[in-house]
């Protein structure tokens, strides 16, 4: 596809925030269809800022997923997050405020409370899907629109895909006239580095459940590339030394299975032969580490 650099093309920044597990990664996946943004049933697994880029005939869109605003953890690690969560908002041209439908809690507000009035907010009721009785959702939409003043708002389902192309039409009319901002073909502007690191994790996360915190992390040590092969080594960096033995499990089979789930993962969206190898180490206290945080991009 080959957008027209003619007048009238738009292109700008998208933020897609909400409070954690509202389904912001699993709209941000089905808005630029790939894979990029990883999700998970457990909150907090997206901690970067990621771009994930639609281009069509007429618009780029560069949409940036940020991490839920966090209330009850303190230590650096959160207020890093809630300052990308700030700083991505002064930045983009438009913001998608994702809810849960029929479920508005204190935290929305919370985030609600993050939005400036000088950028368009869509407003994006998501998993309408979750209940049958639809006229509940009318005092519901009543009740929110009262908040604060939003530029649309939209009920979807993200996972089914329900009225997710409504979504890029709302948002395009909003979005400056510009060339594009990144290159066409771009899917995203993060390096497969970076790729590779998020699949690990979102396998971890999903393979070891609950018994797993959230500032479990992953660190991709190498990442070469041939013209038939890529080669990963990865670190996951656990808090706890009695946490090694969950993430590795018996006779290393958990982290067997996370490494190939993930192997297959990347070897999809790299398109070749991915050789990964995983390693895992302590790193007591690491979350309250600045170093180590500012080698993970945070600060
Ligand atoms: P995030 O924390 O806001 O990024 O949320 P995720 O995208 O990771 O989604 C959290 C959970 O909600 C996952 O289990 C998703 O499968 C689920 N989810 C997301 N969108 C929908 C939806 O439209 N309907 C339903 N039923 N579940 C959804
Ligand atoms: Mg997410």
């Amino acid at each position: 596809m080959t957008p027209m650099q003619s007048e009238g093309f738009r292109a700008g920044y998208i933020a897609i925030v909400g409070r954690p597990n509202v389904g912001k990664s699993t709209l941000l996946n089905h808005l630029v269809q790939q894979k990029i943004s990883i999700t998970s049933r457990k909150a907090q697994t997206t901690r970067y800022r990621i771009h994930g880029i639609l281009t069509d005939s007429r618009s780029q869109f560069v949409f940036v997923d940020t991490p839920g605003f966090q209330k009850q953890y303190t230590n650096r690690m959160n207020t890093a997050m809630n300052k990308v969560v700030s700083q991505s908002l002064q930045e983009v041209d438009v913001v998608l405020f994702v809810i849960e439908a029929l479920h508005f809690s204190e935290q929305d507000q919370l985030v609600l409370n993050l939005l400036s009035k000088a950028v368009p907010v869509i407003l994006v009721v998501n998993k309408i899907d979750k209940f049958s009785d639809k006229s509940r959702l009318l005092p519901f939409l009543d009740d929110v629109d009262k908040r604060f003043d939003f530029e649309a708002i939209i009920p979807v389902s993200a996972l089914n895909q329900v009225q997710v192309s409504e979504v890029v039409e709302l948002i395009r009319p909003c979005l400056p006239e510009n060339p594009p901002l990144f290159d066409v073909d771009a899917i995203t502007d993060r390096s497969s580095r970076f790729i590779a690191a998020e699949l690990l994790r979102e396998k971890l996360f999903r393979l070891i459940g609950d018994e797993i915190p959230y500032s479990t992390s992953v660190v991709v040590d190498q990442f070469t590339e041939t013209d038939k092969l890529i080669t990963i080594y990865a670190t996951i960096l656990i808090d706890k030394s009695g946490q090694k033995a969950i993430v590795i499990g018996k006779n290393g089979g958990k982290l067997k299975l996370i490494a190939s789930q993930a192997r297959k993962d990347m070897e999809t969206l790299f398109d070749k032969k991915v050789f990964l190898q995983v390693w895992v180490k302590v790193r007591s206290g690491w979350a309250d580490d600045i170093a180590v945080l500012r080698q993970l991009g945070h600060e």
